[in-house]
Formats: structure tokens, sequence, C-alpha cells
């Protein structure tokens, strides 16, 4: 799922827990898909949950981006565990893939107009991408103030909550801080201003599809792709059938992963 998607369910799932928490979770929720708009990490690293021991201790927030991972389960598989066997994009049964195929028609017209030809484990791995962006733009049709929780949180830190921030994820994926610092900037750099959430969630998300398909950001491809993710967000536009299972799920079953064990997904 994508940022506004997994800050949702982490509101939901707070409303639900009486334990305190600073307003930057929601940073540390989003980091492992706002880390690789960056050339400094990919999504394969960032979707990877292991710590040396203590460190988790030391780093409690760091337990939001484990949350992140388990809801990216959950949307891809059906389950908060990634499945021991290797699974096809067709063969995956959680929301995103589910919900993909019903759009694989709209991108397929969407290739037709740009002429790119996909095969088809290609088209339901893109779909599936497709359905987190369009989840993301029906969200933001009807709660623009999920968005603004997120950016608030991230204006709202302060230099000993950036340098927590950057020194535990650093821990995390065995780099140094200044690096994660600097990958900090990478989605005001891909999306322009956070705050004008329309044209985030857009113009900003076109982008991210004419990535995947090797198309370059002109005006006319993101014309397009903009046009590809309103129609999507049709289908998608009872998000919340998903977000409250995936609430219920990732809360039923806190004991198995709130804690400082590793734990793989993907992006
Ligand atoms: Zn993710």
């Amino acid at each position: 799922m994508l940022t506004n998607c997994h800050t949702l369910i982490l509101r939901e799932i707070l409303k639900e827990t009486s334990q305190e928490y600073d307003s930057d979770i929601y940073v540390y929720n989003v980091v492992p898909d706002s880390l690789p708009l960056s050339e400094e990490f990919n999504a394969k690293e960032t979707h990877r949950f292991e710590l040396p021991k203590g460190a988790y201790e030391n780093y409690p927030k760091l337990k939001w981006v484990k949350c992140h991972l388990i809801v990216d389960n959950f949307c891809h598989y059906g389950s908060i565990n990634k499945p021991a066997e290797t699974l096809s994009p067709e063969e995956k049964k959680g929301y995103t893939y589910r919900k993909g195929k019903e759009l694989i028609p709209f991108l397929e017209d969407f290739c037709s107009q740009v002429n790119v030809e996909l095969d088809s484990s290609t088209k339901f791995y893109v779909s599936h991408i497709l359905t987190e962006i369009a989840v993301d733009y029906s969200i933001y049709l009807v709660d623009q103030s999920v968005a603004n929780l997120l950016n608030a949180s991230r204006d709202a830190m302060r230099e000993s909550h950036i340098n927590e921030l950057c020194e535990g994820l650093a821990i995390l994926y065995a780099c140094s801080p200044e690096k994660v610092n600097r990958a900090r900037s990478a989605p005001r750099k891909f999306y322009g201003d956070l705050h004008d959430l329309k044209f985030l969630f857009l113009d900003g998300r076109a982008k991210i599809i004419l990535r995947k398909l090797g198309l370059e950001f002109s005006e006319e491809n993101i014309i397009l792709g903009t046009k590809l993710i309103e129609s999507c967000s049709g289908k998608t536009k009872n998000f919340e059938e998903f977000t409250e299972n995936a609430k219920k799920e990732i809360l039923a079953h806190e004991k198995q992963w709130d804690n400082g064990e590793s734990i793989l997904s993907e992006s």
C-alpha cells in the first residue's frame, strides 16, 4: 500500500489502543515507501525488518516501520506473514492483487495509448500498484485529513526527533544516519509540494506508473496517467471494506508482530 492508506490504517489502529505515542510515528510508518523514492535505497532493502539485539528497545518507534510491513503483507497476501513459497503476481490473494485484476482493462487501455506492451505477469504486477494508487486517491477524495495528518506529523518533527529517526533507521538498514537524512527529502523532490494534495495523488502518482513502465514524465503522459487513476478510483471507492479488515487483522495479531523479531515483506 502507499502513504495515504498506511496513514489511514494507522490512525484507525491508534484509535483502539490506549498507548501514548508521538505524532512522528506516522513518518516512521511510511519510511519503507518514502526512502526508495531517493536513488540511495531500493524497496527490497526497506521491506525487510531485521534488527541487532537491543535496537528495538532503544528505538521503540521502529515498531511502526514494522507495522508498515505487516500491512503490506496483508494487502498482498491476505495474511500478516509473507508465505514461505514464492507466488507469481497472479497467485497472490490479497486485496491489491484481487482488485488489481478488475483494473487490468483500464491498464490495457492506457498501454495501448502509450504504445507499451506488457506480458501477463507484468500486467498483474502493475495493476496491483494501480490499486494502491487508486485507493490513495479515493481516500483523498473523501477525507483529506488523512494526508494532512502525515504532512503535519512530518512538519512538526524537531531536530531531536529527526536525529532519532535517522539513527534508528541507520541501524535497521545498516547504513549511516547521514544517508537516511539525505533520503528524507526524496518524496518532496519526486512529487513536488506535498501539501498540494490533488497534485500529489494524481500527477505525482502518475509518475509512479510511468516510471514502472519506463515512460518519460512528459506532460502528455502525465495527463494520460491522471486519467487512468481517476478511472480506476471508481473501482476503489469502497476502500473501507479493506482498510477496516486490515485494521482488525493487525490488531488481532498484535502479540505476533509487536516485538523485535525479523519479518520480510515486499513493496
Ligand atoms: Zn510498502
